[in-house]
């Protein structure tokens, strides 16, 4: 529907062809990897994983270790080195990215940043035309209409709506996998090498993020027509037909060959990840729907979740003890 509007809408004023933002918001640990890899399969999509780790750490101080799923270090993957080079030739572009991130998109200063962005303030605007800078190279250098950025903080997601981008549209994807998933998997080894402060994990700093991450997705972002869906993570991996039809419609974009692909179980490949799950390693994705089952948690960590989230849980359409007997334990995909 809307790809076809897209290709007849005349350039914005400012001569930039238009750019496609799907945003997937909500909370680390929700499947973002595996929804971005699937949309990556439509016509030109391109899954640029989370963005926010550009420059800092990526690029810069750099980490050796990390590996895009192509199996080169991001250091020397074609396509990231170019999205580099692209990035330093313009003067400035990476150390005022690097600025702004810290002075505008940390939840600390969300305040203060939401005072800015409804005053149009000249310093959001200016910070929010260097993402779409950053965005237009890798979209660029991809060969993309459409980038799918997993980010997953509601306030950057917003701070992309203060751009034009060429006249290209902003879309939230709100991603939401069953909080005790979530909770379970944040109670287990922390990984990568900026896994966050230790307090995060104390277990009822879990609880509060689940809570808050989601309910500022469905404040900030679920306003504007036919900008906003939301998704569960087990309805992908369970009803994935129906549910990425749901997404197709919500796109425009035709993902009929990754619908069928999900549904039997076979691999979706993966096209330069290196700011995603760990599960980009393998260079390819195949569903799981094993991953739908909630984590088993104690019944300490299970009351204290229901106690603090239950509302949002089941507002979510969670139930307690669904499908808890069958639970099977595997890590996140
Ligand atoms: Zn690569």
């Amino acid at each position: 529907m809307s790809m076809a509007g897209r290709e007849v809408s005349p350039p914005a004023a400012s001569g930039k062809r238009p750019i496609d933002v799907v945003y997937i918001v909500g909370t680390h640990r929700s499947g973002g990897t595996t929804l971005g890899t699937i949309l990556s399969s439509g016509a030109g999509v391109f899954y640029a994983g989370e963005l926010y780790r550009f420059p800092f750490p990526i690029f810069d101080p750099g980490d050796p270790g990390r590996m895009c799923s192509c199996g080169a270090p991001v250091a020397v993957c074609p396509f990231w080195a170019g999205v580099r080079a692209d990035a330093e030739a313009r003067p400035g572009l990476l150390p005022e990215l690097r600025r702004g991130q810290k002075r505008f998109e940390a939840w600390r200063r969300a305040p203060l940043t939401l005072l800015r962005m409804t005053r149009k303030d000249p310093a959001i605007q200016r910070h929010a035309e260097r993402m779409e800078e950053f965005l237009r190279i890798v979209a660029d250098r991809a060969g993309a209409s459409v980038v799918v950025e997993s980010s997953y903080s509601a306030l950057r997601g917003m701070l992309y709506r203060q751009t034009d981008l060429g006249g290209g549209r902003v879309r939230f994807i709100h991603l939401v996998r069953d909080g005790r998933s979530f909770f379970g998997s944040e109670l287990g080894p922390a990984y990568g090498t900026h896994p966050g402060s230790p307090w995060q994990r104390v277990p009822p700093a879990i609880v509060a993020r689940w809570t808050a991450f989601h309910t500022a997705a469905i404040a900030f972002c679920s306003r504007g027509k036919g900008t906003y869906l939301r998704l569960r993570f087990e309805d992908v991996l369970l009803r994935p037909k129906e549910s990425l039809r749901a997404v197709q419609a919500f796109l425009g974009v035709d993902f009929s060959e990754a619908i069928r692909r999900v549904e039997e179980h076979q691999p979706i490949a993966m096209n330069h990840i290196c700011s995603a799950n760990r599960a980009r390693l393998a260079g390819s994705l195949t569903v799981r729907p094993e991953l739908a089952a909630p984590s088993p948690l104690s019944r300490a960590h299970s009351a204290l979740f229901w106690s603090m989230a239950g509302w949002l849980a089941l507002a979510l359409g969670y139930r307690p003890g669904s499908r808890q007997k069958t639970a099977v334990p595997v890590p996140p995909a």
